[in-house]
């Protein structure tokens, strides 16, 4: 072991003493985590040194269970500092962020590229088969893995051409991600006349107002976009000229030819990538990634998207077709164009499934909700009581803390919670971890949910809208990913599972929120105690399914462009951008003048400088689990505890040590069908 040299009153040189090891946040200041994670690195490099240069033969424990073992100062800093980076920043917080982050990088690529380490991996897993327990045998194939994908194998000539592609793709992505930002600005529609932004509500048209005047243009009013193909505010706009020039200009996104155009930089992305998995040894980007995710294979996924694409586009159709008669009927027959079809559709929606969100938020308090619905969810499905517990420290105090007690009172880890929107806090909800589950390490876990819920004001209840319910029971599906791991191995502990497979145990939760036990026991006004009436939640549930075609369309074709551009060999010559991306959608049976993908590729970001390259797919191959598992545990009784023990036992307590869909063959009893997606969404 290498003695950490840390300052005694930094809490991360020991393990911390309170329960469960959870971060004692009282005594962690700012000035603590960049010497600990400093050091955590160099104590981690030394452990690793050890490991790689010592005399005895390679051998499970001396190689891979040390791996396993190492770095525990650097994973403690690390979990919690990069939690907080996210959920309470501050500048000092963001500076060690941007010394720290490369540091970390190169720190890492230091292990994937020691020979020595490798070569005594390579030795642990060619005699594999002799280690008689499949979860030790499934570590040593992921650290393989791990060290393969990552070049360990390749000759110096390779590595060093890896090496180079990395860094070129690198500079290319953040090129990109630039030119995006600049040309998002620059298309921002400029409008004279309050008159064509009639629709919009008058807090929109002032901060337009106030938009035109920022950008020195003083008396007018600017439109800025927003991310994907669909704008928001072309649900509102009652002017036609005005909604065709938002479609345009979101459209025309860094294909103008122009000095922030993305052509060059997507081709060369392309090209690169095919190459890297070339040198890898893959035909195509698309396999590399996908060889290491539960689709396992570039045909897998195109053959999801191909059997669900002729449903999707009859749908969209059928929904065209219906937006048409409102317009025959209202506009005297005007055609039915891509600017018009988000505008129609809210008229369409608002006289069908005319309910008032205000109102319905006033029967979802958080506290019933969170007593009364979710965690008696989580008492029906798995036997479990969430306490809450007033004596840990926490990092905020919106923070609260759960004690998670089994059936037989046995205690199974803590729940944090940290659902109030704040200014140090990113956008969207997640799930974290403070401390992986790891009986090898003796640890239990700890997981915290965060949200941003409007903070209501003082002695006002917090009132959620339906969305945010939903997103609660979403994001504790994850938690009990977390809580109900039962594994050896940290490597292979909780939501450590491929992308595609780590979105099903919290869609899966999603629904549950629907569940007439759970609506009827915290769907209750707060203020006169009655419970939400049933036509009230009739409308919510089918409002939930209205323009399904749309989505599931602009959804499915962007997921077809993506596999298009990394199904392409090392030696595809690509001339044409538009042309390349009309046949790819032509061919995937979704080219719709009505629909255009949600993103186009040269603004696609999730797919260019994100992490979502051949794997913008798996948001839906989650759900088409979710949904199918979640279609089994209807077809047997509904919110049991022998379907909640069930999916305990054979999903979120397995972690990564079994095959993701083996672990979904033997919760549902068969092959996955996609066609219980294809009902959630409302499409069959
Ligand atoms: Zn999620």
């Amino acid at each position: 072991m290498t003695a950490v040299a840390l300052p005694t009153d930094n809490p991360f040189r020991a393990p911390s003493a309170l329960p469960y090891a959870t971060p004692a946040f009282d005594t962690i200041t700012n000035g603590h985590f960049l010497p600990a994670l400093l050091e955590g690195m160099r104590v981690h490099r030394a452990e690793i040194e050890a490991i790689a240069t010592q005399k005895d033969a390679p051998t499970f424990a001396n190689t891979i269970e040390a791996m396993e073992k190492a770095g525990a100062l650097l994973t403690r800093v690390n979990k919690v500092f990069f939690n907080l980076t996210e959920s309470t920043t501050n500048p000092v917080i963001q500076s060690v962020q941007t010394e720290v982050a490369p540091k970390l990088a190169q720190h890492q690529d230091g292990i994937w590229l020691d020979a020595r380490l490798f070569a005594r991996v390579e030795a642990v897993f060619a005699a594999r088969e002799s280690l008689g327990d499949s979860e030790r045998k499934r570590l040593v194939e992921r650290y393989h893995t791990a060290f393969v994908r990552n070049g360990a194998r390749l000759g110096p000539d390779a590595q060093q051409r890896l090496r180079t592609i990395n860094e070129t793709m690198s500079t290319l992505t953040t090129r990109f991600q630039e030119y995006l930002l600049a040309d998002t600005k620059a298309l921002a529609v400029v409008l004279d006349d309050a008159k064509q932004l009639a629709g919009l509500d008058p807090s929109a048209i002032s901060a337009a107002a106030d938009a035109a005047k920022e950008a020195g243009k003083p008396g007018k009013f600017l439109l800025t976009l927003q991310l994907p193909t669909s704008q928001g505010v072309l649900s509102s706009l009652q002017d036609r000229q005005t909604r065709q020039r938002v479609f345009e200009a979101s459209n025309a996104r860094c294909n103008r030819g122009t000095e922030h155009d993305t052509k060059a930089l997507v081709l060369q992305l392309a090209a690169l990538r095919a190459e890297r998995a070339r040198l890898l040894g893959y035909a195509t980007h698309a396999d590399y990634v996908l060889a290491d995710q539960m689709a396992g294979s570039a045909e897998a996924v195109q053959t999801m998207l191909a059997g669900m694409s002729k449903q999707i586009v009859a749908k969209a159709d059928q929904e065209a077709a219906e937006l048409q008669a409102w317009l025959d009927q209202h506009q005297g027959g005007q055609k039915l164009a891509a600017w018009d079809w988000a505008y129609v559709a809210e008229q369409v929606r608002k006289e069908r499934y005319a309910f008032d969100e205000g109102e319905v938020k006033q029967y979802f308090e958080l506290e019933s909700v969170l007593q009364n619905g979710l965690f008696f969810m989580a008492k029906q499905l798995y036997g479990v009581e969430l306490v809450e517990r007033k004596d840990l420290p926490v990092y905020h105090p919106d923070v609260r803390v759960y004690e998670v007690f089994d059936a037989d009172r046995s205690s199974v880890g803590l729940f944090y919670t940290d659902y109030y929107a704040r200014p140090s806090k990113r956008g969207g909800a997640w799930m974290n971890d403070f401390v992986d589950q790891s009986e090898l390490l003796g640890q239990k876990p700890v997981v915290v949910n965060v949200m941003n819920i409007q903070k209501p004001g003082k002695d006002q209840p917090t009132l959620l809208s339906f969305d945010e319910v939903t997103t609660l029971f979403h994001e504790f599906g994850h938690g009990v990913h977390g809580l109900f791991s039962r594994v050896r191995y940290p490597l292979l502990s909780g939501t450590s599972v491929p992308r595609d497979f780590v979105e099903f145990p919290s869609q899966f939760h999603e629904d549950f929120a629907f569940d007439p036990a759970v609506l009827a026991r915290c769907a209750k006004h707060w203020k006169t105690g009655e419970v939400l009436p049933k036509e009230l939640v009739e409308k919510v549930r089918a409002a939930r399914s209205f323009g399904q075609g749309f989505a599931s369309l602009e959804y499915v074709a962007a997921a077809i462009l993506d596999m298009a551009w990394h199904t392409l060999p090392a030696d595809a010559k690509v001339a044409d951008v538009a042309a390349f991306e009309t046949e790819a959608l032509r061919k995937g049976g979704v080219l719709s003048p009505l629909v255009p993908p949600r993103y186009r590729s040269t603004y696609f970001a999730h797919i260019w400088p994100g992490g979502y390259s051949a794997g913008y797919y798996a948001y839906m191959w989650s759900e088409a689990l979710a949904a199918d598992a979640f279609a089994g545990v209807m077809e047997n009784g509904g919110m049991t505890t022998k379907n909640g023990l069930r999916f305990r036992d054979l999903v979120l307590s397995r972690g990564m040590t079994l095959e993701p869909m083996s672990m979904f063959t033997a919760f549902r009893g068969r092959e996955l069908d996609t066609k219980a997606l294809l009902k959630r969404r409302g499409l069959l």
